[in-house]
């Protein structure tokens, strides 16, 4: 039997869980017959998914409900990774899974490195099937791919072999969000080397979008060569999941100008849904009503006038702060080499997200830190981002939040 809204609520408070589900964001509309709609093929790995589905990055002790709640909406593929909440995410998922594997397939990652052996990826993917008390999963990753030598790594071959032999792992992926996102789709489409990829993308990055309000203001999109690698995977039958479809989901700015059942985050994911290049979409799914809300846009591809203008309008309202991630048109302008676009996409978490603790562990795994912009006067940096973001601006307080 589906559960819905109120029974989850009513479950929730008599086991203590509702304090535990923080409600994020506020909705505007929300609603209760909202289901998965659309099953699509997820390129040559035959696999039938949910056109919007559970992205896992901030699911916390507490949560199983929440997955319930989502695989009663029919939803059936969970995308989490090693590093998600300190390993709570794919925990959380184990607990809720429990007697309903079959149900569900699940996606997880692990940042592969140019140097890792091939049994130490084994030992991270056998953690990980540890925590979600499982045997396999359907797809695993090289996770937040940003640099060509990584996908090079002879080792991960040799890992894909073994765990594709010992029924650990069904399909391989990379996902991407950061610096040479491009070049590495190119590489991997061009090496054959994977089923699936996850890939930032939105409607941020289509110039034909901007080309319907390019007179009302001047900017220009980012990653035109994305859409073109993202074709050229599809020319191979690799499945094309999306994420970062909400462009930083400042859902709660967006209310006023909403009405009724339509929303931003369903304009998107419909701008998202209609594109050929991708078959579906990854949200981090944080509470009922948002899961209701994401679900009212499922099987919906067709974009229509208003939904346009509620882009349009997300698009004014984000566009001198939100960094474009893979654009990387900064490159080389921070003498400290500040990963500028990693430590914007911390920064959305926390501000757009407002998602301080998941914004403070992603801000802990960077390489490099923003510390150097809390000494520096922003002048090497100052016209380094071709979107007019000011650099030194955003990188020196978002140190200050998340260290
Ligand atoms: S403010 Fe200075 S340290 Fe910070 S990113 Fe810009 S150039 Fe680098
Ligand atoms: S700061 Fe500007 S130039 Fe740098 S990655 Fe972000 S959008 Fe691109």
């Amino acid at each position: 039997m589906g559960m819905n809204r109120r029974s989850f609520l009513r479950l929730s408070a008599a086991g203590g869980i509702a304090s535990s589900i923080p409600y994020r964001v506020a909705t505007a509309a929300s609603d209760p017959t909202a289901q998965v709609k659309s099953y699509v093929r997820l390129g040559r790995t035959e696999l039938k998914i949910a056109d919007i589905s559970f992205g896992a990055s901030r699911l916390r002790f507490g949560e199983e409900n929440l997955v319930r709640y989502a695989l009663d909406r029919g939803v059936n593929y969970i995308d989490t990774a090693e590093s998600y909440t300190g390993g709570a995410s794919e925990e959380v998922i184990g607990n809720a899974i429990k007697g309903r594997r079959d149900e569900v397939y699940i996606a997880t990652k692990a940042a592969v490195g140019s140097r890792d052996s091939a049994e130490s990826i084994m030992d991270r993917l056998e953690e990980s099937l540890r925590r979600l008390q499982t045997d396999h999963v359907e797809i695993f990753f090289n996770h937040a791919v940003n640099d060509v030598s990584r996908l090079k790594n002879p080792e991960w071959f040799e890992f894909v072999e073994r765990a594709k032999t010992q029924g650990k792992i069904r399909y391989t992926g990379m996902s991407g969000h950061g610096g040479y996102l491009i070049n590495c789709v190119n590489y991997a489409v061009d090496e054959d080397m994977f089923d699936v990829m996850l890939l930032a993308h939105n409607f941020g990055e289509d110039p034909a979008f901007y080309e319907k309000f390019t007179r009302a203001f001047d900017f220009v999109a980012n990653q035109t060569g994305l859409p073109e690698a993202m074709a050229r995977a599809k020319a191979r039958d690799i499945g094309i999941v999306a994420m970062k479809v909400l462009r930083g989901a400042r859902l709660n700015d967006m209310r006023p100008f909403e009405q009724g059942r339509h929303t931003y985050a369903q304009a998107a994911f419909k701008w998202t849904l209609r594109m050929d290049t991708t078959d579906a979409a990854v949200i981090s799914m944080t509470s009922p009503e948002l899961i209701d809300e994401y679900l009212g846009a499922s099987g919906e591809t067709e974009v229509t006038a208003y939904d346009f203008e509620l882009l349009e309008q997300y698009a004014r309202l984000t566009d001198m702060t939100y960094c474009r991630h893979a654009c990387n048109d900064c490159e080389g302008s921070c003498p400290y080499e500040v990963p500028i676009s990693d430590v914007l996409r911390t920064r959305m978490y926390a501000v757009d997200y407002q998602d301080l603790p998941f914004a403070r562990s992603e801000y802990a795994q960077l390489a490099t830190d923003a510390s150097p912009c809390l000494n520096c006067d922003g002048s090497p940096c100052r016209n380094a981002c071709s979107h007019g973001l000011n650099i030194a601006k955003l990188c020196g307080p978002t140190h200050v939040m998340l260290s």
